[in-house]
């Protein structure tokens, strides 16, 4: 059985008290909401950290705008999934969250957890045993890659469901650091990098995720995994898309789990702008949107096959969205 470190916890009682324990203790401590991801890796010696600050006093309500919903960062994947609001306004987000895991860890891990979520490998994502015996990699005690050993990064891949679906509703996130708050774009928090995945100070703490589209836009996100629960993503699409009538105004298409970052698909997203949704339409921009898609062997089945299944996906999510009635009304 696989336990876990000694460490101390602490429970500040403000997110701008938390970021100041996190600015003051660095590297050695790291914050945990639900834990679904962070106590499994310290179980598996992932991170070295001696500290866990607690961050219990995050915001768990949902607050519905004329312009905008605020989702509080501590509100739980199970609570997203299942409100009204959302499920009628943000469809394409209430399905990413209800996709997350399995019903337990829906039930505890948060959406401020799954922006942050570490990304994966499948050299990375095992016991510290198995890594020592396959020689460690650059991500954790190693210096090279185990999937692409001449390349000078880590190409491990991002597996929120819910970032790509918040970055294609346009959302902001609320940061609260030691030295004040600023919000910014979730599309801002992330870059291409497998190790440091997160542009925010790590001392910085999400508070509220505000989701903005503009009127009107439609939302759906279409997930690929092995088994329909508990399965990190191994690709995934989130549209969401503005039309006037049959046509498109806006459209954004973000992939899951087929880069180290959520990857934008612009030139189908170009494409799509003046055209009505019809099914060579739809058939033509999912071509498009999995060029850039550049799966490794580092996730569950095979990285072929994956690049292929993104064309699919895409065309699934702008299918329902073709399909659907306008959410957000502003
Ligand atoms: C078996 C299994 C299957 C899973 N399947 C999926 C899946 O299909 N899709 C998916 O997206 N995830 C999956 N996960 C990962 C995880 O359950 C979710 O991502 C969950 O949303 C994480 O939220 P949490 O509150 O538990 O985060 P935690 O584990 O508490 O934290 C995760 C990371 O975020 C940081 N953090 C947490 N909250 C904040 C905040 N507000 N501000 C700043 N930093 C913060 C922590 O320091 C840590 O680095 C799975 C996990 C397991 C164990
Ligand atoms: S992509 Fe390479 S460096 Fe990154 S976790 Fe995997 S093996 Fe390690």
């Amino acid at each position: 059985m696989l336990r876990l470190p000694r460490f101390r916890y602490l429970r500040p009682k403000t997110a701008r008290e938390a970021a100041r324990m996190a600015a003051e203790l660095g590297p050695r401590a790291m914050f945990v909401a639900g834990g679904t991801d962070l106590f499994p890796k310290l179980k598996r010696r992932q991170f070295d950290i001696d500290t866990v600050i607690g961050l219990d006093f995050l915001p768990r309500e949902i607050h519905n705008g004329s312009r905008e919903v605020a989702i509080g960062a501590g509100v739980t994947l199970a609570g997203a999934s299942i409100d009204a609001h959302l499920n009628k306004n943000f469809r394409g987000y209430a399905e990413a969250t209800g996709l997350v895991s399995s019903p337990p860890l829906r039930n505890v891990g948060t959406i401020g957890g799954n922006l942050c979520v570490d990304t994966r490998c499948n050299y990375y994502d095992m016991t510290y045993e198995w890594r020592k015996a396959a020689g460690f990699c650059m991500k954790k005690d190693g210096d090279i890659c185990l999937v692409a050993p001449s390349s000078p990064r880590c190409w491990a891949v991002s597996s929120s469901d819910t970032a790509p679906m918040a970055m294609a509703l346009e959302g902001m996130v609320s940061l609260s650091g030691p030295e004040g708050e600023r919000e910014i774009p979730v599309a801002a928090l992330y870059q291409d990098d497998g190790i440091l995945y997160m542009t925010k100070h790590p001392a910085e703490v999400i508070t509220w995720l505000h989701l903005r589209p503009a009127p009107g836009t439609r939302s759906a996100y279409v997930k690929l995994r092995r088994r329909g629960s508990i399965d990190f993503p191994i690709a995934g699409a989130a549209v969401a898309a503005q039309l006037d009538g049959e046509t498109v105004i806006s459209c954004r298409i973000i992939l899951s789990a087929v880069a180290s970052h959520p990857l934008e698909a612009t030139a189908a997203e170009a494409f799509l702008k003046g055209k009505t949704l019809d099914a060579e339409t739809i058939r033509e921009a999912a071509e498009m949107a999995a060029k850039p898609a550049k799966p490794l062997d580092n996730a569950d089945l095979s990285h072929f096959w994956r690049k292929r299944m993104v064309r699919v996906v895409v065309e699934q999510a702008l299918g329902r969205i073709s399909d659907q009635k306008a959410g957000f009304d502003g």
